[in-house]
């Protein structure tokens, strides 16, 4: 891993944020956590930040 210690990079806005939380295997950085948790479910939006997770969220198989 090449992340460097100031931060990780975020899975939504793909940025390297010093602070966040992990959901599932990723990260993601406070400004978009709060984002996520101010979306309502049915919002568009919502689902883009979902389609976000999901497509980190894949387990990587090796082969
Ligand atoms: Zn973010």
């Amino acid at each position: 891993m090449a992340i460097k210690q100031l931060g990780e990079i975020c899975v939504v806005c793909e940025q390297s944020k010093p602070k966040g939380i992990h959901l599932y295997t990723s990260f993601i950085c406070v400004d978009c956590e709060r984002s996520l948790v101010a979306t309502p479910t049915t919002d568009p939006k919502y689902k883009y930040y979902i389609s976000k997770l999901r497509k980190i969220n894949k387990p990587e198989i090796f082969s």
